[in-house]
């Protein structure tokens, strides 16, 4: 742990160098016409939307965006600082669509999720959130939907204000603020009850509370609406994953109606059964974990157009002994997850990337859940898409992030690597360049 915590500090110490050197620019807008021209010369490319990659190509950067891109023919004016990335694969930035920046781990060691809200301050939080979107950006991960704070209320679209602002170096926030959950549907649990205890998600009974809270949370500044429709789960007699439902179909429908006339999303966490219908019928636009999706949901989904955030890596690790409730839970979840997966990738559902990091602590590697996927049958291009154009399109942000390709925001990222043969090269990103500007540069000089 002592080790973990000697690097974490080293990389800020690095990140803070690059930002003093003015590696970091992260004003949206302006001055195009007058930025001078960077091109990176890229060995292979992968733009995120083909599906098969080109050799050879140049990148012309101007300001923010990118101007153009073309094969290595393409005459380069005399003067232009050139980036030599020819030895690399490179890809867009990456998109994580599914993050806790205000979460720090859920260790039973370390007090569990509970110590979170209990034991640390705003302030903390705050500076572990700052960790948390720099590492990252430093890991190729240019754009986060942050799915809740935890307890930690409208932080996310803070830390978003001093991102835009140039204050800390992080990726694009779209931020979900504090989340909505029904009165025995979120922690913290298992105190006397005579005392009020905080709650790491807003608490509605009722379409009226839940259409309140989806306005108050959207007036400041969500730009997703992120639903606990399940929250309980636990192994059956017969052996069955159950889930506990939590909002009524009543409840979503006018949280759903609220947030889509504000021209906004939502985001529903549900398992499976009773609260996984209710999110279909109340018109969620994506499902997050999903672990088991009927036959007949999944032709609902296709339907009704649903985005699917499986979050794979968070439930094939530190499962609980094999012999008691909790390791009977967490083997049933697994299982069907991956049945439900690979079920998902037969009907072509729209899987876009995603983590839950926080639950899984920040010090990990992101990337991580694309070896997940591939191991589960998922072509490699096709799990870089959900992490790039797919997830840009999820977040309305189609052609402007998960692309390399003309007009879009100049979000490059390379690897040493062909990430197409072994997927798990993405852990190792070596170059980003985040809105035009260069942040880490282990390669080219
Ligand atoms: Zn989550």
């Amino acid at each position: 742990m002592r080790k973990g915590i000697l690097c974490a500090v080293a990389a800020l110490a690095i990140s803070s160098l690059l930002a003093m050197t003015g590696s970091v620019s992260l004003g949206q807008s302006g001055g195009q016409g007058a930025a001078p021209l960077t091109v990176i010369r890229a060995g292979t490319l992968i733009d995120g939307v083909s599906e098969t990659p080109r050799k050879n190509q140049l990148i012309f950067v101007r300001g923010e965006r990118i101007e153009k891109v073309a094969d290595a023919s393409a005459a380069i004016p005399s003067g232009t600082r050139v980036i030599d990335l020819s030895s690399t694969t490179v890809l867009p930035g990456l998109i994580d669509a599914h993050t806790h920046i205000f979460l720090w781990g859920e260790d039973p060691k370390k007090g569990g999720y509970d110590a979170n809200i209990l034991k640390a301050g705003i302030a903390v939080r705050a500076a572990r959130a700052t960790y948390a979107v720099r590492r990252a950006l430093e890991q190729g991960f240019v754009a986060l939907r942050d799915l809740e704070t935890e307890g930690a209320g409208y932080g996310d679209i803070e830390i978003k204000q001093a991102i835009e602002e140039g204050t800390i170096p992080g990726p694009r926030i779209f931020g979900a603020t504090r989340a909505i959950s029904t009165t025995g549907g979120y922690n913290l649990e298992g105190y006397a009850p005579e005392l009020e205890m905080p709650k790491g998600a807003q608490i509605v009974d009722g379409p009226v509370e839940a259409r309140k809270a989806a306005r108050q949370q959207l007036e400041h500044g969500a730009d997703w609406i992120k639903v606990y429709m399940t929250h309980r789960s636990w192994v059956d007699k017969e052996g069955h994953l159950v889930s506990q439902p939590t909002l009524t179909v009543e409840e979503l429908k006018a949280i759903v109606d609220e947030t889509h006339g504000w021209g906004k999303k939502v985001a529903c966490h549900a398992y499976n059964g009773i609260g996984l219908q209710r999110a279909l019928d109340g018109g969620c636009d994506s499902i997050e974990h999903g672990l088991e999706i009927t036959d007949t949901q999944v032709a609902q989904m296709q339907r009704q157009g649903t985005w699917y955030c499986p979050t794979l890596s968070p439930y094939y690790g530190d499962w609980e002994p094999a012999d008691t409730p909790a390791g009977k839970r967490d083997r049933a979840r697994a299982a069907v997850h991956e049945i439900t997966f690979k079920k998902a990738l037969q009907a072509h559902l729209k899987i876009v990337y995603g983590t839950d990091m926080g639950g899984i602590p920040w010090t990990e590697p992101i990337a991580q859940e694309f070896a997940r996927m591939v191991s589960m049958g998922m072509a490699p291009m096709d799990a870089i898409q959900s992490a790039t154009s797919r997830a840009a399109e999820m977040l309305d942000m189609k052609g402007e992030i998960g692309v390399v390709a003309a007009g879009a925001y100049a979000e490059v990222i390379a690897v040493a690597g062909d990430p197409l043969k072994v997927v798990g090269e993405l852990e190792h990103v070596r170059f980003v360049m985040h809105n035009g500007a260069v942040f880490k540069n282990e390669i080219a000089r």
